[in-house]
């Protein structure tokens, strides 16, 4: 497999980073995972604006990086990837390799650019079929709005409900469920799709932004507001939405089936507008 490394594309085991690197010592780094249906990229000018932002809230020397299409591009040519029905493509940038410190290193040095992709078919049978979940408390810092790799707090949670059968944790801050490991979260609940508001303390979703406009269309009443753990448990519909996961339902959450414990009709309504989204967006 080709990965991209600073400017180079080598053999993924040859790649080598500094140990200086502030992303292996800090975690100081932000990341974006875009998905390439058929060879396009679905919406990746959100993908490229959010990791901007995220370069200027950790105040790299860089914060526009319009190579990356390109180098998602050269990556599906050189993997033989261009015809594969669906992929994702990581990119990761750090502070760059300096002498350990917490203080920023100085203002030249370069970050460090990694990029890999992967063939990913998405799990159709937990999209079919829907899915279980399982609340943890939120332990992670006040800044979930920008996508770190700093992710031990995700990856604990994410362990935990693979740990019980579960496919996702949902973070539960003051009684208030927030986002999941690796999604955003939505109920369909009094006649309503609703998801947590924007804030600190969740992703803004680009896949979380697709749907609320395909309520828009649809004329599915929609809000943003806060969800209540109970809220979550009494929902007729809950299903979680990313890049990764698409439209997925939740059918089970803790010990609590979720409605009649199969996917909603309008989770479902959901699901095959976005896939009419993805395919008229190639
Ligand atoms: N929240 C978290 C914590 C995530 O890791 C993700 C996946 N990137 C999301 C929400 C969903 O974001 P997106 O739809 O942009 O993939």
């Amino acid at each position: 497999m080709i990965a991209y490394f600073n400017g180079q594309y080598l053999e993924k085991d040859k790649i080598t980073v500094s140990p200086d690197d502030r992303g292996f010592l800090f975690s100081d780094g932000i990341y974006e995972v875009v998905r390439f249906y058929k060879g396009k990229p679905f919406r990746l000018d959100e993908h490229q604006k959010r990791l901007e932002q995220g370069a200027r809230a950790l105040r790299f020397n860089r914060d526009s990086f319009p190579e990356f299409l390109e180098i998602a591009h050269q990556l599906q040519t050189k993997n033989n990837l261009l015809s594969t029905k669906s992929a994702i493509v990581y990119f990761q940038i750090t502070r760059g390799a300096a002498p350990r410190s917490h203080s920023f290193p100085k203002k030249e040095t370069p970050l460090t650019v990694y990029s890999f992709i992967r063939e990913f078919p998405g799990n159709i049978e937990e999209q079919e079929n829907g899915a279980h979940a399982i609340t943890v408390t939120d332990i992670r810092w006040a800044h979930c709005d920008i996508k770190s790799i700093s992710l031990l707090a995700n990856t604990l949670a994410h362990q935990a409900a693979r740990d019980r059968g579960a496919i996702e944790a949902l973070f539960i801050r003051d009684d208030a469920v927030q986002e999941g490991s690796h999604s955003n979260i939505c109920i369909y609940a009094e006649g309503k799709v609703k998801t947590p508001p924007i804030s600190n303390f969740i992703l803004e979703g680009i896949t979380r932004r697709a749907v609320l406009e395909l309520c828009h269309t649809l004329r599915i009443p929609q809000s943003e507001e806060p969800i209540r753990r109970e809220d979550l448990y009494k929902a007729e519909e809950v299903f979680i939405v990313g890049t990764t996961v698409e439209i997925t339902p939740i059918v089970r959450i803790d010990d609590k089936d979720i409605g009649n414990k199969k996917p909603g009709s309008i989770t479902r309504r959901l699901q095959e507008v976005f896939r009419e989204l993805v395919n008229t967006s190639l």
